[in-house]
């Protein structure tokens, strides 16, 4: 056997130097460059790809990666903007054959892969974009999708190990990135898939590693069969940029503004969703009564839309879709509420089927839903178990419907027309859309492909155009969780489960001129922690989403209510800059309060959170491109702060709890807030 022969190719196109190197045996990522200031951003060879197969007729698995086992390996460079990468003849892989091709433009790398797979034995069910790697240092950061987004240093002790389904409540967008604090330098990593695919988020880095790994996976499609050759979905982009986690934001927002699926809105959001500012989370309020919440508006001083949980005979998470008939007090709840002018939203399902859908027997379900439910290859049913009984004490199994099948399309369009027809809803919220995994479902008599794909959110949003096609003038849908796929026919998405550290507003940076956020789990901070609570009002104001999603009674108890009602209400006197406006970059602030930290925030990693006093946004409306620059001190201290903004230089009227005028000079100011103030100017 001949020793393998390495030989290195550098991809150079703007500042941005990736070197491959090809062995005998395979191909890795060998570094990383910053050309412009000679910085090393990857110093050790690194694997470009990992794929899995399975062995059709013993259901076997098989690993391979780009490095190892390749008995053909060739790098074409068909000029210097253009390379093709071929790798074939892997042993444990006999007839399949990868090609990669990097297309080099400005700062911008593209890489694109197929898969040949000529091997009826076997099928390919996994394969990696190419991973991104980095060197860990303690100012080397990276950007999570999750949520609203969040960033990390890349050092952290331990290392990290994370993998998200996208989309799901995990990874609301399909992009990573990574920057250096004091270069402000850093490459963004992300998959621009109109359709989309279901993918998988991932970022990792052993203890004892110095790279740092940010990939995105493809679960294949066609996975029941052998030889199911196919390209991987959409166009893997590597750019170098300058900034951090914002400036990565703008680029992902440039994609999807010009080119995804889901930005061309099949209606405008109705007025009254729009500009709604505040929402009443009703939870099983028996005995309440409308002017209850017109008691509860007219306290917080703002008019307020109000979210309606349990107004179905049927238990929560059992009997499921059977929600009719709904229980009469409801019924005359929504009309009451109606005739005072308040909005109402209520909650559905839009995922599950009860086996056991009449109380203990099986009504429907065998007869109607079960050929339609997802899954796994051998006929294997998807099953979900949340806290809901049975009468006999055990769990209900709540069974996933496939998306793609007419009489689940069906079913939900029945129940939300009624909703809208029968009830005179605002609003229905569909659970579960933009929050739950996609499925790989495997069912051979359902009219999509086995395994991944871009089934799943066409199936979902074929399933939405059929509802919002007939839905009255006004009426409108939100869902659970801000997965970026669904957002054509949802006017807004609950935002409950942005209340962990480390956030940072990417997705209002990207989306909030499109469609509405709203809502935060106040009920997830242990014994109404007043930490918790003032930092995510401020951040809830901050990010543009419509405040609230409280229920009454922790209303009543609400720690820090008057700074609460504060929020709300200049949420409602400046909402044309969230609702109307542009999330511009906000202003990076060092205070001399003590931190806000606590150990309370159950939804938070390890229940912490540890945050500035104080915070700020910088909005732009549409209407004048008027800007506002906002800060709000949760702290209950007097608090100094250094302001460094994009805002224009010059002096500025202050308002709300601070007057005065507050002076720009050279993108920097400061100011003094009072304990638990707000400020604003507007420019
Ligand atoms: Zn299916």
């Amino acid at each position: 056997m001949k020793p393998a022969e390495t030989k290195d190719f550098r991809l150079v196109t703007g500042g941005l130097s990736v070197t491959l190197s090809k062995t005998g045996t395979g191909i890795s990522l060998k570094s990383i460059k910053d050309t412009r200031n000679s910085k090393k951003l990857l110093s050790e060879p690194r694997v470009l790809f990992t794929m899995k197969a399975v062995v059709l007729a013993t259901n076997e698995t098989i690993s391979a990666d780009s490095q190892t086992g390749w008995n053909f390996v060739d790098v074409i460079k068909a000029s210097d903007k253009l390379y093709t990468i071929i790798l074939s003849g892997n042993e444990k892989l006999s007839g399949v054959t990868v090609t990669i091709t990097a297309s080099l433009e400005g700062n911008r790398i593209t890489w694109k892969i197929s898969l040949v797979n000529d091997n009826s034995e076997i099928s390919l069910t996994e394969c990696d974009y190419p991973i991104l790697s980095f060197d860990s240092k303690t100012d080397n950061m990276f950007f999570s999708p999750y949520g609203c987004g969040e960033i990390y240093s890349s050092a952290k002790e331990g290392g990290f190990l994370s993998e998200q389904n996208y989309p799901s409540y995990g990874a609301s967008m399909q992009y990573l990135a990574f920057w250096n604090e004091k270069s402000r330098r850093g490459i963004y990593c992300g998959l621009h898939d109109p359709a989309p695919a279901y993918k998988k988020i991932h970022y990792s880095r052993k203890a004892d590693e110095k790279a740092f790994t940010l990939k995105i996976v493809l679960p294949l499609t066609n996975t029941d069969i052998g030889a199911n050759s196919q390209e991987l979905y959409g166009k893997c982009v590597w750019e170098l940029f300058d900034g951090d986690w914002y400036d990565a934001a703008l680029i992902y927002r440039d994609w999807v503004w010009n080119e995804a699926r889901w930005m061309t809105r099949y209606k405008p959001l109705p007025e009254w969703m729009k500009k709604n500012n505040h929402w009443w989370l009703l939870h099983n309020m028996d005995g309440f009564k409308a002017e209850d919440v017109a008691e509860l508006n007219k306290d917080l001083g703002v008019d307020s839309a109000t979210h309606i949980y349990y107004w179905h005979q049927i238990p929560f998470d059992n009997d499921y879709p059977h929600y009719f008939p709904l229980k009469q007090e409801y019924f005359d709840l929504i009309q009451d509420l109606k005739k005072l002018g308040i909005r109402t939203m209520t909650y559905i399902n839009g995922r599950l089927w009860d086996t056991k859908d009449r109380g203990m027997e099986d009504w429907q379900f065998s007869s109607v839903a079960k050929p339609y439910t997802t899954k796994e290859k051998d006929g294997t049913m998807f099953i979900e178990k949340y806290n809901s009984e049975e009468a006999d004490g055990s769990k209900v199994e709540l069974s996933i419907m496939c998306p793609s099948s007419a009489v689940w399309q069906e079913k939900v369009k029945e129940i939300v027309d009624r909703l809208f027809n029968e009830v005179g809803v605002d609003a229905v919220y569909i659970d579960q859309i933009a929050a739950a995994k996609p499925n790989l479902c495997q069912d051979k008599t359902h009219n999509h492909p086995a395994g991944g794909g871009t089934w799943w959110c066409d199936s979902y949003n074929n399933l939405l155009d059929h509802v919002v096609r007939t839905m009255p003038e006004n009426c409108t849908l939100t869902t659970e969780c801000t997965a970026d796929p669904f957002m054509k026919y949802m006017s807004a998405y609950l935002s409950w489960l942005w209340v962990k550290n480390s956030q940072v507003p990417a997705f209002p940076a990207i989306y909030s001129d499109y469609m509405a956020t709203f809502g935060i789990c106040y009920s997830s901070f242990k014994d109404n922690d007043g930490v918790c609570m003032r930092v995510y009002f401020a951040q809830s104001l901050l990010y543009g989403e419509q405040m609230g999603w409280m229920r009454p009674e922790q209303y009543k108890e609400l720690p820090f209510k008057g700074f609460y009602k504060k929020l709300v209400r200049l949420r409602a006197k400046l909402g044309e800059y969230f609702y109307d406006g542009r999330m511009l970059r906000p202003p990076y602030l060092k205070d001399n309060a003590p931190r806000m930290y606590s150990t309370n925030a159950t939804e938070a990693y390890g229940g912490i959170i540890d945050y500035a006093a104080v915070q700020g946004g910088l909005w732009q409306r549409k209407r004048d491109d008027k800007q506002l620059l906002l800060l709000i001190n949760t702290q209950e201290c007097e608090t100094v702060t250094q302001i460094t903004t994009d805002a224009p230089d010059g002096t500025y009227d202050l308002n709300s709890d601070v007057s005065g005028k507050l002076i720009i000079k050279e993108g920097r100011a400061n100011i003094t807030l009072p304990a638990l103030s707000v400020a604003y100017i507007e420019i």
